[in-house]
């Protein structure tokens, strides 16, 4: 007999979330998760609609949506021009709260489901496949022991470890650049997203819930390293200072996708499987999302026989594939841009905030049809 019925490997938000999914259904599970605390790290902010039902599914749709502030919609903008808008309707509606604040529910989720399932301070340094059973090494305090389940799912992050010992390939898709981001206090937010086209680069501003705002640059010299300089570049770009407590986070957008799911008994979820560019807000709804099904999988999967994740492999990484080759069109939309390219590029954005196609519009950044 295994330990558990499924290790999840990483107790960041996609896999907390499977395992909540999973817990609820009585299922064995165990996360372990390398890092000692709670990861307050600011990073995913935007909760999309197939977030949001993840969410609910999970048992934290309601608690996220009252601390959560709810976007009405944005305006593109260029030379401090309108060049288009979009509102919101109750079904395409976008949650925002930072990923601290959602990590921290569905840590006290799972605790109240499964109060033993997550083991902090726990590295996983070795997964074998032995058919019935996968074997890990756990790693805590120096000492290494040996755990077994039914199923592991590798929800590792981006440079997953546990996908490179299976040997699966990580191949780059296009989209990538670099960014500054910092998140600033702000007495009067909104609700309205405001993204600024300008010639030297887009700058994105996001309300935030308890009175802030995240700022994000573009910064292709990658130079926007302290609060006067990212502050400035703001400014140049929009006419607008933000005042800085804390020196910007620097970030490099890039996108890949696994060539496969699955192998045996073993699966890969979230950013394991697919790193999209936050310059659209994807990720982590996409692993949500993602985590639904593989739960429904693993529910369907009965004891002795192989589980099957062709289904779910091939669902997440077409789901994946579509929200990169929107993330990539954000970020050529706000790419450095001058002359005949400068009005190229405004045309589509009017055009795609015209009356016939702004409904598709809300509903392609909403992430509907992933
Ligand atoms: C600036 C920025 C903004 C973003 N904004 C958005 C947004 O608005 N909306 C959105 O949907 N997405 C956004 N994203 C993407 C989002 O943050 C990721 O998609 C999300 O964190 C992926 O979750 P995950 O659980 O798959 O991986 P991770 O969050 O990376 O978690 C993986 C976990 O695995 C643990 N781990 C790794 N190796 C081991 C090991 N060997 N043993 C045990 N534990 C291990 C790590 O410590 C980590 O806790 C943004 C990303 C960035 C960088």
């Amino acid at each position: 007999m295994p330990d558990h019925d499924v290790a999840v490997v990483g107790g960041g938000p996609v896999g907390l979330l499977l395992a909540c999914l999973l817990a609820q259904s009585g299922v064995d599970v165990a996360v372990f998760e390398q890092r000692t605390s709670d990861d307050d790290r600011s990073r995913a902010i935007g909760i999309h609609p197939p977030g949001r039902a993840a969410l609910d599914a999970a048992g934290v749709g309601a608690e996220a949506g009252r601390l959560a502030l709810a976007l009405d919609g944005g305006d593109v903008l260029c030379g401090g021009r309108v060049l288009a808008s979009v509102s919101f309707t109750p079904r395409q509606q976008v949650l925002i709260l930072p990923q601290r604040r959602t990590h921290a529910l569905l840590s006290e989720r799972l605790a109240d489901l499964r109060p033993d399932a997550v083991h902090l301070g726990h590295a996983v340094s070795d997964v074998r496949d032995e058919g019935e059973v996968v074997r890990l090494t756990v790693e805590s305090e120096g000492v290494a022991r040996e755990v077994t389940a039914s199923i592991v799912v590798a929800a590792d992050g981006v440079r997953s470890g546990v996908r490179r010992r299976l040997g699966v390939e990580w191949r780059e898709t296009r989209g990538s650049g670099t960014y500054a981001m910092a998140d600033v206090a702000d007495d009067e937010p909104g609700r309205r997203v405001s993204l600024y086209c300008e010639p030297a680069g887009i700058v994105e501003s996001f309300p935030l819930p308890e009175g802030r705002r995240r700022w994000v640059v573009a910064d292709p010299l990658e130079r926007l390293r302290d609060e006067a300089a990212f502050s400035q570049e703001i400014e140049e770009r929009t006419g607008i200072r933000p005042d800085l407590a804390l020196p910007p986070t620097p970030f490099r957008a890039r996108q890949h996708r696994a060539a496969r799911a699955g192998v045996g008994r073993v699966v890969l979820l979230g950013d394991a499987l697919h790193e999209t560019s936050p310059i659209g807000g994807q990720g982590m709804n996409l692993g949500w999302n993602a985590a639904r099904h593989l739960a429904a999988a693993i529910e369907k999967s009965s004891g002795g026989t192989e589980p099957d994740f062709r289904a779910y492999g091939r669902r997440a990484l077409r789901s994946a594939a579509r929200a990169q080759r929107r993330s990539w069109f954000y970020m050529s939309m706000g790419e450095p841009a001058h002359g005949v390219g400068l009005g190229t590029r405004n045309a589509v954005i009017r055009a795609l905030g015209s009356p016939p196609l702004r409904r598709s519009a809300a509903d392609l950044i909403t992430m509907r049809g992933l």
